[in-house]
């Protein structure tokens, strides 16, 4: 995955090809499907749901950059018909987040956007104030994430400042990248 390439081996030979991809994947909460539901309860038995979730492996979940739970709306909420923000102009924040990546990398031949920086890049264009490394520091401890995840959550948060065509990443980006690593080990299942 983060190679961008994929690697068949055979007897007689060994073939390389490209494999950028995005990849975008779904998981029930726990076996029964009902962990954290707002009016079901879950019937899991303890440490099953761990244990379940445990069936992705750290390394991989790491490599997760966005991890989602998504609650069941219930149906008042549903038939509130109150219009969100519109797709057209969540498309032009996207294109304009990625143009600025486009030019931050313009040099850089094969990195197109922030999660593909090299270290080098990371260390020049993720400057984390004092307050913000603090926030990191507690992240860390709390929710037990990795130096892998440790990255991936700053590079995110470097996103979402380019969404809101912040030129520094604020504690207020930060927090909000850390809010997408809910599946990570040590939070869930508890
Ligand atoms: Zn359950």
């Amino acid at each position: 995955m983060e190679e961008r390439r994929i690697t068949v081996a055979r007897a007689k030979m060994t073939v390389e090809y490209p494999a950028s991809f995005m990849l975008v994947a779904a998981m029930n909460p726990c076996p029964c499907g009902y962990y954290n539901h707002p009016t079901v309860p879950c019937t899991c038995a303890a440490g099953s749901v761990k244990k379940y979730m445990n069936r992705v492996s750290g390394p991989l979940m790491d490599r997760i950059d966005i991890q989602c739970e998504v609650i069941p709306v219930p149906f008042s909420e549903l038939s509130k018909q109150k219009p969100g923000e519109s797709s057209a102009s969540i498309r032009e924040r996207v294109i304009a987040a990625r143009q600025i990546q486009a030019a931050r990398f313009a040099n850089t031949p094969g990195v197109h956007c922030n999660a593909q920086m090299s270290s080098k890049q990371f260390r020049e264009y993720c400057v984390l104030d004092a307050e913000s490394q603090e926030m990191m520091r507690l992240a860390m401890d709390r929710l037990g994430l990795s130096a892998r995840a440790y990255d991936r959550v700053i590079k995110v948060a470097r996103t979402i400042a380019d969404l809101s065509k912040s030129v520094n990443i604020t504690s207020e980006h930060l927090a909000e990248a850390l809010t997408y690593r809910s599946l990570d080990r040590d939070s869930w299942g508890r």
